[in-house]
């Protein structure tokens, strides 16, 4: 089998496949859709990180495609809908980086109440501002977490630890994790936080979540964290808040649009403000995560070739699936509309073949049934298996 990656993914991915008997290319940058869509045709895995588009025009390509590992977190950049309709399933790494972007927020909380960042800044330029004004301790202050999901429970549990008071709002029901209040509204942890800070995702009714309404409620002086989408607040009404002196610091990760490339020259209405904390989208990127994330996508993709199990896939249903020792198993991906096991089951019956285990689950557009038989069958079921009207693709693992 052959894989491609690209984007400079970390030498560990390599290293696994080609000890796993597969052949390797690795490529340190992208590849656009015109080159992509002719390098396609023989590749079985491909491995992106953000920058690759994988298009419509590209999985047309990919006559043998089985898996796209994204090393990273968000899947954006892959036509879903697309890969659906091929049976090609999608593995991303969505908590390899957690700590990463964890570790910077609490960083950047102490260095914001802190004010050090601009004293360090002031200190390079000569000026020794030695004031203890307006400069505070994290112990006790109020932490307020939108979006308690993987980084935001995390950052939680961190923050206790320093002896802040964390209150948090998810869209979801969340287990509040060691002393963390649940909070009913968005609206509440604005209005009580000294620091808020913003962990959800990137849905499109996600796009100005934060803007000039937010920033009226939150207390003057508080410190705003945006370590996750750029898409997430208004960056203008963002600049107008830290220009009037409504927020006391700011730390942002993530820009409504980003350069693709390091030599572009960036501007942003953040740069110069006070008590501001600008990287370029770097929270998540240390070499641990790299590392974790090119250990745990390789995985996934080489259970899922190899057994067939579908666990953390971003589009598949997930199934763990056991090894069998003596047989065979069928992989039948379709188009999730009612009757397809009932025909399925009727064409093993009508050869005799026994089934030895099945299992089944759906989402809303894909059935993924895994059918373990005995050791003899007839050959011919398996072209009436992928006659079998929606299917997407049948496999014979083993
Ligand atoms: P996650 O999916 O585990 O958590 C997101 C949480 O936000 C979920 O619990 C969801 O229910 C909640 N949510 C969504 N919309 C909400 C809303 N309007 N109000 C309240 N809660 C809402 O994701 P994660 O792994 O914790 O990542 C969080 C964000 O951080 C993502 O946007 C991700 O892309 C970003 N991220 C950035 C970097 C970086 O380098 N800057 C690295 C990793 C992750």
């Amino acid at each position: 089998m052959k894989v491609l990656l690209l984007e400079n993914i970390h030498p560990k991915s390599e290293e696994f496949f080609k000890r796993n008997g597969y052949e390797v290319e690795s490529l340190s940058g992208s590849l656009d859709e015109n080159v992509l869509s002719k390098k396609i045709k023989d590749v079985h895995v491909l491995g992106i990180r953000s920058k690759t588009k994988i298009t419509s025009k590209v999985l047309e390509n990919a006559e043998n495609l089985l898996a796209i590992g994204a090393f990273c977190i968000g899947t954006n950049q892959i036509n879903i809908k697309k890969c659906n309709s091929k049976g090609i399933v999608i593995f991303n790494a969505p908590f390899s980086n957690t700590r990463s972007v964890v570790e910077l927020a609490i960083g950047n909380i102490i260095s914001l109440m802190r004010g050090t960042f601009d004293k360090s800044s002031k200190l390079h330029h000569g000026m020794w501002e030695k004031s203890a004004s307006r400069s505070f301790e994290v112990r006790g202050k109020k932490l307020g977490i939108i979006g308690y999901g993987n980084i935001g429970s995390q950052l939680s549990v961190l923050a206790e630890l320093l002896g802040m008071k964390v209150y948090f709002y998810d869209i979801d029901d969340k287990l509040p994790l060691g002393n963390a209040e649940n909070c009913s509204s968005m609206e509440e942890v604005l209005e009580l936080a000294d620091v808020v800070t913003v962990h959800v995702d990137g849905r499109p009714e996600n796009t100005n979540l934060i803007s000039q309404r937010e920033f009226d409620i939150m207390k003057d002086g508080a410190i705003f964290i945006n370590l996750s989408r750029g898409s997430i607040v208004d960056i203008n009404s963002l600049a107008e808040n830290v220009k009037s002196g409504k927020l006391g610091g700011v730390s942002v990760d993530v820009y409504p649009s980003e350069p693709v490339s390091k030599k572009t020259e960036y501007s942003t209405v953040l740069q110069e403000l006070p008590n501001t904390i600008l990287t370029p989208h770097i929270a998540g990127s240390t070499e641990e995560a790299q590392q974790s994330i090119a250990e745990f996508v390789p995985a996934k993709i080489y259970d899922f070739i190899k057994r067939g199990s579908t666990v953390s896939s971003v589009n598949f249903p997930n199934l763990q699936l056991p090894l069998i020792i003596n047989g065979h198993r069928l992989v039948h991906i379709h188009e999730n509309v009612p009757g397809i096991m009932a025909k399925l089951n009727n064409i093993l019956a009508r050869h005799k073949i026994n089934i030895e285990g099945q299992y089944l689950k759906t989402n809303q557009e894909i059935g993924y049934v895994i059918t373990d038989i005995k050791n003899e069958y007839d050959k011919n079921v398996i072209g009436m298996l992928e006659n079998i009207e929606h299917t997407v693709r049948l496999r014979l693992l083993f």
